[in-house]
């Protein structure tokens, strides 16, 4: 471990040791290979919680360089959040700020594009449903009227953040079903999208005539139209019978300023979710080096394919070159 993250871990020692629950940790770490299954058992073997603490800790500065990032995650997955957010380095954000662009940037790159084209058209919407939820990790108001809140929200032990319509209820807001979820490695793809998007609302008065549509992930997309200064993110799906995909109601429309207020606060929300850092494309992961793979993936392919049009001889990447082709 890097001396500035001991030096993290040592100036928050006396809370670490008072506060942690070292036994889900120790399991979260041996899950992640951070220790070893005889060191896992060396802390709980400890007779009390404070002993355990001391030796969790004092096995984990002696680790490898990930211990450090390992322990926060651990510590996330344990429920222990602020103890989590005890050994956030200074220039340790740095490095993985940069780290994070550089991925978004990726993502950018895999994003592909579904529609740019000239050609102005207009959407139905519409229909509000409770949908019962656990504790939100953040919720922000994307407007004045708290009726628009960008939130990051456990489900069975898995974040996702959404953008999404709420109604209020003697002061209680809930979720309505108006709205877009994303998983987090859809959200690094519609974050990459952000500074063009942007750009395009800032230009549609000088003449910004391109319809722009993306498509980010599991049947979620963006679209841009010209002669309006909105963007809409909505979930669509495919009728048996379709040739193309359709819009659902499930989504949102931000006009210019929710777009510009959803810009300032992405950091915040950020700041509520660090594992966003930690997040992997699945593009980019084992089971996509192959074309099956990726279309096998309901973020990739959320309409499913017809087997008869696959050839087993191709990969992803032969794929695209004849889609290319084609066009
Ligand atoms: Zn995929």
């Amino acid at each position: 471990m890097e001396p500035n993250h001991q030096n993290l871990i040592r100036s928050n020692y006396t809370t670490l040791v008072k506060k942690m629950s070292a036994v889900p940790v120790a399991g979260f770490l041996y899950a992640s290979n951070i220790i070893t299954d005889e060191m896992k058992q060396q802390i709980e073997v400890e007779k009390t919680s404070y002993d355990k603490n001391r030796k969790l800790i004092s096995i984990i500065l002696r680790r490898g360089p990930s211990a450090f990032q390992g322990l926060k995650r651990a510590l996330l997955k344990a429920n222990q959040r602020e103890l989590s957010n005890l050994l956030i380095a200074k220039d340790d954000e740095d490095v993985t700020k940069s780290d994070y662009e550089k991925k978004l940037a990726l993502a950018r790159s895999l994003v592909v594009c579904t529609k740019e084209r000239e050609a102005p058209e207009s959407q139905p919407r519409k229909q509000i449903d409770q949908e019962k939820s656990p504790e939100p990790r953040c919720r922000i108001s994307l407007d004045d009227f708290n009726d628009i809140f960008l939130t990051a929200m456990p489900y069975k032990d898995v974040i996702y953040i959404h953008i999404r319509h709420f109604t209020e209820n003697n002061g209680r807001f809930t979720p309505t079903k108006k709205g877009v979820t994303f998983p987090m490695d859809r959200w690094l793809r519609f974050e990459s999208l952000l500074p063009e998007i942007q750009k395009y609302l800032n230009n549609i008065g000088n003449g910004e005539r391109e319809e722009r549509q993306w498509h980010v992930g599991g049947g979620v997309y963006i679209s841009l139209t010209p002669g309006f200064q909105t963007v809409d993110i909505r979930h669509y799906w495919k009728p048996e019978d379709a040739p193309e995909p359709v819009p659902t109601k499930k989504g949102v429309t931000l006009n210019h300023k929710k777009f510009t207020r959803l810009l300032e606060v992405v950091e915040q929300m950020h700041n509520h979710v660090p594992e966003l850092k930690d997040v992997e494309l699945c593009m980019l992961s084992e089971s996509h080096q192959n074309q099956l793979g990726m279309l096998n993936c309901p973020e990739c392919t959320p309409f499913g394919y017809d087997p008869l049009n696959v050839s087993m001889e191709c990969n992803a990447g032969d794929l695209q070159d004849v889609e290319t082709l084609n066009i």
